[in-house]
């Protein structure tokens, strides 16, 4: 274990160790219970389920099972208390979301700890949730004073003007990967309009969403306006998006999940917006600065172990610097620190769960079959570096994909990056637009033009130019294709937890059309 390596680390190590579960104990007390209508409370039918270390399988602690008649209370909670948030000025809802963020940075560290406990994420990425979970809210909060305005357009005759009014309470449901900071993507916006919540986190991560709720209670969110219920997708997620009080479903998740929730929401007409999967292209020309390349795209696809939705797993190189560049990156691939989530070293730990790296490791023994090399990377064989009981698949590269492949194709949500060469620019373009998935491109080229004319021809809701991800929360975040429906940032968010009024008023005596009247 990486804990042997060195005295002065294993003791930090094992300090954020028991600090995490301490934490986790004082949250669970011993079950970690729902948040409805401002009260924590087990499952009405006492029921619970067990959450797991993604480390070493060790029990980190017993969650209530959410069902039905779960999210029937907190959907009613979240009805009767939207009658009083929606009225609230903008002004104090704003100063509300602003003291839940000043919260959430004063808990940083907690709420680190928890996500490393529960997704086995390292360290060096939880401690800057809180941070980005706190932008989430403050960015929402300044624009409270915003949420109702509308546009206005007039003619001679007549003006319009529309006014916009938050939809009603939200069913918020979100995945594993990052799960306190999308939940905070979900929930500010949604504040912020107006609209009150029941969130359904998912069930392999549940401690941060806790911790969210109860944050968000001393901040003095009032009673109702933000539930938590914990569960399963097919019984507590299917419920929340059955339930009738409940107008719309702001989801983040897989693919296929989400065309069940379109399904499940259609009988009750809800408005639905869909973050899902994806399998993101990038391409790098012989001209980029390889450099930068090399960094951005090692981060892109290895970082958070590529379970990411906007992980960059499909690289499509030029052919005449392929077999250079792919050197370059099985080196720096091999050279990962996989670990300890715990440790201030680590930059990869474990995958979240035992099903995860069976789908991962399956997809990468089809690969293989199919014809495809594996160049570094997969389950490591008698590590003592590493525990036994961990979830543990090392930064893999394959080489020799073509498009037509399972591998080049499905999201396999791991650390995983799979190489296609390409000739010239409209293979590369062909090729990353070969794709039921639509979500990033990433593309890396010191040729102006050819950036900005393949920008226009890629079939993505978003485009990264010689950069890795790097949000600002006015754009546009979301997929075309099977990657989404809808967008978030900025006014996107509020278009879509809000319902927009058009007002028409004639401003003179124009000529109104006359019948019955000879
Ligand atoms: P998932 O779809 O299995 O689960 C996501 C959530 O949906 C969980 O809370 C789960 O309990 C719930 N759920 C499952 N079945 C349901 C049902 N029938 N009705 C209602 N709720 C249900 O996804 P996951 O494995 O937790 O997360 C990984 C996926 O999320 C990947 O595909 C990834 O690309 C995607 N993702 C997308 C974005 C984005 O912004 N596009 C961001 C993060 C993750």
């Amino acid at each position: 274990m990486i804990e042997k390596q060195s005295p002065a680390l294993a003791t930090k190590i094992l300090a954020n160790r028991r600090e995490a579960q301490a934490l986790i104990n004082t949250l669970a007390k011993p079950i970690l219970p729902h948040l409805i209508n401002g009260e924590e409370c087990q499952s009405s039918d006492g029921r619970t389920f067990d959450n797991f270390s993604p480390y070493d399988g060790a029990l980190l602690n017993t969650t209530a099972l959410g069902g039905k008649r779960d999210i029937k209370a907190a959907s009613s909670a979240a009805s009767a208390a939207f009658k009083g948030w929606r009225e609230w000025p903008a002004g104090e809802r704003q100063d509300v979301l602003h003291a839940l963020a000043d919260r959430l940075e004063a808990n940083a560290e907690a709420i680190a700890l928890l996500e490393t406990a529960d997704t086995g994420q390292p360290l060096r990425f939880t401690t800057k949730t809180a941070v980005r979970g706190a932008e989430n809210f403050r960015y929402f909060a300044d624009l409270c004073n915003q949420a109702t305005d509308g546009r206005s357009y007039s003619s001679p005759t007549h003006l319009n003007y529309t006014m916009r009014d938050p939809i009603g309470p939200i069913g918020a449901i979100t995945p594993w990967n990052m799960p306190f900071m999308l939940a905070t993507w979900k929930i500010a916006p949604a504040l912020a309009s107006g609209c009150t919540v029941v969130h359904k986190p998912a069930e392999w991560s549940p401690l941060s969403a806790a911790l969210l709720g109860k944050i968000a209670l001393e901040a003095g969110l009032p009673a109702g306006v933000l539930n938590v219920v914990h569960g399963v997708g097919e019984e507590a997620g299917l419920a929340l998006t059955q339930d009738p009080n409940i107008k719309a479903i702001a989801f983040v998740g897989g693919t296929t999940t989400g065309a069940h929730i379109m399904a499940q929401a259609a009988p009750s007409l809800k408005r639905v917006h869909f973050e899902l999967g994806g399998k993101s292209p990038v391409i790098v020309f012989s001209d980029a600065d390889l450099d930068r390349a090399v960094d951005a795209v090692t981060f892109m696809i290895f970082s958070l172990n590529g379970q990411r939705c906007n992980a960059g797993s499909r690289l499509l190189v030029e052919h005449s610097i392929h077999d250079q560049f792919v050197e370059r990156l099985v080196q720096r691939a091999k050279s990962i620190q996989v670990g300890n989530p715990f440790s201030p070293a680590t930059e990869i730990g474990p995958l979240i769960h035992a099903r995860q790296l069976t789908k991962v490791s399956e997809y990468c023994e089809r690969a293989k079959a199919a014809g495809a090399t594996v160049q570094c990377g997969g389950i490591p064989k008698n590590n003592p570096e590493l525990s036994t009981q961990g979830h543990w698949f090392m930064p893999m590269i394959i080489t020799g994909v073509t498009s037509g492949m399972e591998i080049s194709r499905e999201e396999v949500f791991g650390p995983l990056l799979v190489v296609t060469p390409f000739k010239d620019e409209a293979e590369a373009l062909s090729l990353a637009n070969d794709s039921r998935y639509g979500l990033s491109t990433y593309l890396w080229t010191e040729n102006v033009g050819r950036a900005h004319r393949l920008a226009r021809s890629f079939q993505a809701g978003m485009v990264w130019v010689n950069t890795e991800i790097a949000r600002n929360l006015a754009t546009p975040f979301g997929g075309m294709k099977d990657s989404g429906i809808g967008r978030d940032g900025g006014d996107w968010s509020f278009d879509f937890y809000m319902e927009t009024r058009n007002v028409c008023v004639a401003i003179g005596n124009h000529h109104v059309p006359k019948i019955g009247k000879a």
